[in-house]
């Protein structure tokens, strides 16, 4: 490695994510409540960083049609919402009945109720749907990611983006699998060749991001580059 990068790499990750956390200024104030909500119940939603990157991602590619996977009780449907253009419909998916039924709540409560929610696995639910979305968010299961996919690949529009929350799993993705928990070895493995897929698949390009809890991020190429 060039010493210049060895210099960068000194850059402490912690810190620079605290930084960006406390330069981010996007959440609409409708969700700060939810968010409370979401954190006191211990209901995982996407972090500050995350945000930001979809609401830039938003901004570029204007999407007219979002799949998410792993809608939990609604904040980063809700997110998108607020930042999506005239016209954008949101699909969003969710194996847990009862965080199904709070989102279906929140979706009400925001005047967001034009979100389609459907409740089920999306391992069952992808085939059914015909697409193309121009932006699908990953947040599901970590393990799954990889059994889902090739129908988000067959779902993913020309010019579409992944976005996949969650990739280094706070650094364990990085750690030797011999270090890791036994319980947790499948996750990694399974996260590895995920990310391993993204990258060897010839109709995308990835970048792996080390903000949030790593975020992958993924374009499909355009038909002629291909
Ligand atoms: N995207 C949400 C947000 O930021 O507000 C957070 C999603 S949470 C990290 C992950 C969710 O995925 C959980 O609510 C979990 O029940 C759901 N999930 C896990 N496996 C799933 C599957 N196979 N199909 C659909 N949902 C799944």
């Amino acid at each position: 490695m060039p010493d210049k990068w060895k210099e960068q790499a000194l850059i402490d990750p912690e810190r620079a994510a605290v930084f960006a956390e406390s330069l981010h200024r996007d959440d609409p104030p409708a969700l700060r409540k939810l968010e409370r909500e979401a954190l006191e119940a211990g209901v995982p939603i996407i972090r500050p960083q995350t945000r930001s990157l979809i609401h830039f991602l938003l901004e570029i590619r204007r999407p007219l049609q979002i799949l998410e996977i792993g809608t939990a009780v609604g904040y980063s449907a809700l997110y998108m919402h607020s930042f999506a253009p005239p016209g954008c419909r949101i699909t969003t998916i969710e194996i847990d009945a009862g965080r199904a039924a709070r989102a279906r709540e929140n979706f009400l409560r925001s005047g967001a109720d034009d979100i389609s929610l459907l409740q089920g696995d999306a391992a069952q639910i992808l085939p059914s749907l015909e697409g193309p979305y121009d932006l699908i968010l990953m947040d599901a299961s970590k393990g799954q990611y990889i059994h889902f996919l090739p129908e988000v690949l067959r779902l993913l529009s020309p010019g579409g983006i992944i976005v996949s929350d969650n990739c280094l799993q706070d650094g364990e993705i990085l750690e030797s699998r011999y270090i890791v928990r036994r319980r947790d070895r499948t996750i990694h493995r399974r996260m590895r060749e995920y990310l391993e897929a993204l990258y060897a698949s010839p109709s995308l390009v990835t970048v792996l991001l080390e903000a949030g809890d790593g975020i992958a991020l993924s374009v499909r190429k355009s038909e002629k580059s291909l």
